[in-house]
C-alpha cells in the first residue's frame, strides 16, 4: 500500500440502505478504521436541540459547531465503531438515533457552512489512516479520489424492514408507516438540497442490497477493492 495515499473506501446511499452495517464489517475485515459521517451531522443536530439553535440558520449552526466542536476518535472496539463527542460530551447511539435528532438532521445538514466544517474534519481524519467512510457525499465531495466508491441502495420495503428491526433491537417500537414517511422525507431533503445533494459519484459502483445480505455486499466490495 502506498503510504502517501492510504486506502479510502467511500460508501454512500440513501437512509437505511445498510451503509453502516456494511461499512463497519468491511473495515473490520480489512483491518482499517471506520467512520459513519452521519453521526457527525446527528451530533450537531443534538447540540442544536440542546442549545435551542434554529436549524434553519446556517450561520448560527456554524457558530455552534465552532464553539462546541464535534470530535471523533476512531476506535473499532467502541460500541459505535468510533467515539464521538459534541462540546465535550460523549454521545451514544440512543442520543444520536433519537426521534428528535432524526427529525431535524437533514435540515441541519443542508447548510453550506455546516457542510464545509464537516467535510474539512472528515478529510483530516482520512489523511491519517486507511479508512472506510460512510455517508451521502463521501464519493462525490469528501474523498473524490477514494480507491473504491460504492453507492448502496435497496428497495423501500427492504430499507424499512431493516431499520425497523434495528430500532426494535435497541428497544424502540416503531410504526412502519411513520418510519416509511420519515425515510422518504429524509431522502427527499438529502437528494434535493442545493449543496452536495445525495447522488452516486460518476465512478461509483451501484450495489442494490435488497436481496443480498451485508456479508455478501462486503464480499463484493472486497472483490472490487482488490481488482
Ligand atoms: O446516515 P444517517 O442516516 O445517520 O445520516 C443522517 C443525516 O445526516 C442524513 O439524512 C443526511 O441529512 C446527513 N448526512 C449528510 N452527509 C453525510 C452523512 C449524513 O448530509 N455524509
Amino acid at each position: 500500500m502506498n503510504l502517501r495515499s492510504p486506502l479510502q473506501i467511500a460508501i454512500d446511499g440513501p437512509a437505511a440502505s445498510g451503509k453502516t452495517t456494511v461499512a463497519r464489517a468491511l473495515a473490520r475485515r480489512l483491518r482499517v478504521l471506520y467512520l459513519d459521517t452521519g453521526a457527525m451531522y446527528r451530533a450537531l443536530a443534538y447540540l442544536a436541540l440542546r442549545t435551542g439553535t434554529d436549524v434553519d440558520n446556517g450561520a448560527a449552526l456554524a457558530r455552534l459547531v465552532a464553539a462546541q466542536p464535534i470530535e471523533v476518535r476512531l476506535d473499532q472496539a467502541a460500541p459505535l465503531g468510533f467515539c464521538i463527542t459534541a462540546g465535550g460530551q460523549e454521545l451514544d447511539e440512543a442520543a444520536l438515533q433519537s426521534k428528535e435528532v432524526t427529525a431535524i438532521v437533514s435540515a441541519v445538514a443542508a447548510h453550506a457552512e455546516v457542510r464545509s466544517a464537516m467535510v474539512r474534519a472528515q478529510r483530516h481524519i482520512a489523511q491519517g489512516s486507511p479508512v472506510v467512510m460512510a455517508g451521502r457525499d463521501i464519493g462525490t465531495v469528501v474523498l473524490p479520489g477514494a480507491r473504491v466508491k460504492i453507492y448502496l441502495t435497496a428497495s423501500p420495503e427492504a430499507r424499512i424492514a431493516r431499520r425497523r428491526a434495528q430500532l426494535e433491537e435497541s428497544g424502540v417500537n416503531v410504526d412502519a408507516r411513520k418510519l416509511a414517511e420519515e425515510i422518504q422525507e429524509r431522502d427527499r431533503l438529502d437528494e434535493t438540497r442545493a449543496v452536495s445533494p445525495l447522488a452516486p459519484a460518476h465512478d461509483a459502483h451501484v450495489i442494490d442490497s435488497s436481496d443480498i445480505d451485508a456479508a455478501g455486499v462486503v464480499e463484493e466490495i472486497c472483490r472490487l477493492a482488490s481488482s
